[in-house]
């Protein structure tokens, strides 16, 4: 759920309203934190741009005070993993609003029928991960990445749940097991995305899940968000997607051994998540 067209999305609010001042509601005049401070004084003019209900809200808090200030800490370890600075989380009331984005103006905005629906289906770590999710695309538009460019959106998807999945592995992240990760990562994989506004594919089900452990595998070592990058997509491209594994490539001088070593004992398991011969049950018994 990566917003890439933030201009259009301007364009869009401003042929949309009727009985709101275009100053209230473009939301490249109108960030979601000037329209937190002003709430009380356009309570009339709601409208927070077109991926949300018309009647959605930005409000300060998520839920209730006690999931509100969870998310919260959670957004802020996630930058600690990553080494950056704290993303703005804004959060979004109301119908419309079973969506997650992360704008390239550099905030988030996490909806709250979508939180509702992962907290009570597959718990926190689902919240969590949606969050660490929409991070990723943080660090994609901080760092230019991914290094890997497709002509769709499937290898900013595939690698935002790669640093998800190393998040929830962090031992100064999440620090979950993969028997409380991989349920919840099937239950956040399979709403994401239907929202986004970028064409064609975003990888297979299978894929993402593939990617997800990768990530996850990553996560028993500190790598910085561009050697993330780098090691993900050497394991991703060359022995995950070929469908077959590649015995004739040496290790890179870049790529440590250790980790090397590791990933390369898992790349018959990757390899059977991305194609679907490990099933999405086997996956959570892995
Ligand atoms: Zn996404």
């Amino acid at each position: 759920m990566k917003n890439l067209k933030p201009f259009l999305l301007a364009f869009a609010a401003a042929t949309l309203l009727t009985s709101c001042n275009e100053s209230d509601t473009n939301p490249i005049q109108s960030s979601p934190e000037a329209k937190l401070h002003n709430k009380a004084t356009h309570e009339g003019c709601s409208y927070i741009d077109q991926n949300w209900g018309s009647s959605a809200y930005i409000s300060s808090t998520i839920v209730n005070q006690s999931e509100t200030n969870f998310i919260k800490d959670q957004n802020n370890k996630i930058a600690g993993v990553f080494s950056i600075s704290t993303v703005p989380l804004y959060f979004a009331k109301g119908s419309g609003t079973a969506n997650a984005i992360s704008y390239g103006a550099g905030y988030i905005i996490f909806g709250e029928q979508l939180y509702n629906m992962a907290l009570s289906q597959a718990g926190r770590i689902a919240c969590a991960m949606v969050q660490a999710h929409e991070v990723g695309h943080q660090l994609q538009y901080k760092y230019n990445l991914p290094t890997r460019r497709e002509s769709t959106a499937r290898a900013s998807e595939l690698e935002a749940d790669g640093f998800a999945g190393y998040y929830i592995k962090k031992p100064n992240g999440y620090n979950a097991t993969w028997t409380q990760a991989a349920p919840a990562y099937n239950f956040a994989g399979s709403i994401g995305d239907y929202n986004t506004t970028s064409p064609g594919h975003h990888g297979t089900p299978a894929q993402r899940r593939s990617a997800f452990r990768l990530g996850y595998l990553l996560g028993g070592y500190n790598l910085s968000v561009r050697d993330f990058d780098y090691n993900f997509f050497y394991y991703y491209d060359n022995y995950v997607l070929p469908g077959s594994l590649r015995k004739d490539l040496a290790k890179p001088k870049d790529i440590r051994s250790d980790i090397h070593e590791f990933i390369l004992s898992k790349v018959d398991e990757l390899r059977k998540i991305s194609t679907g011969e490990i099933s999405k049950e086997e996956f959570e018994k892995l």
